[in-house]
């Protein structure tokens, strides 16, 4: 009955989901960019990158990714019961679940990062517009919030070892 889950596996699905729902790392990173740029001297798209990734290590990060993004593909293909099914498919404002799985994320690093969440969720730039596009086709509702909340716990990241913490 011994379960051993295997680390390297969850982490490779982790990049391959997310690359197969058209996010690129290199998406996330322009809005940790975005977040960080006015506050930390010489932070390059580079030293984002790297820090996107190395969120993305972490198990707690990659459970909420694994989920949402599953949630997600069900929704697509009609087969959550109702009225899930509805909820997800419209994101309906006040199913909220999806936030509350990506503050899994934010979690992670701490405190700043909530701000960092809902000051990103509120503005959506870049990547974060495209997957809030409500028309026909894939449906992003727990992605969304998980690509926000990958991008707020990597600029808290960075806040922490710009201020000699981590
Ligand atoms: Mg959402």
């Amino acid at each position: 009955m011994n379960y051993q889950l295997n680390s390297e596996e969850v982490t490779a699905a982790t990049f391959r989901m997310l690359e197969k729902r058209g996010v690129k790392l290199e998406g996330i990173a322009e809005l940790v960019y975005f977040l960080q740029k006015d506050y930390v001297e010489g932070l390059t798209m580079e030293i984002c990158l790297d820090n996107v990734q190395r969120v993305l290590t972490k198990r707690e990060v990659q459970n909420a990714v694994l989920t949402g993004i599953q949630l997600d593909m069900l929704a697509e293909e009609g087969q959550l019961f109702n009225p899930l099914q509805d909820m997800v498919r419209h994101d309906e404002g006040l199913y909220g679940v999806d936030e509350v799985l990506a503050l899994s994320i934010v979690n992670v690093y701490g405190s700043i990062g909530f701000t960092n969440f809902g000051y990103i969720d509120k503005l959506k730039p870049g990547i974060l517009e495209q997957l809030n596009d409500k028309h026909d086709g894939p449906i992003h509702t727990f992605l969304d919030d998980i690509v926000g909340a990958i991008a707020a716990a990597a600029s808290s990241r960075i806040a922490h070892a710009n201020a000699g913490t981590s």
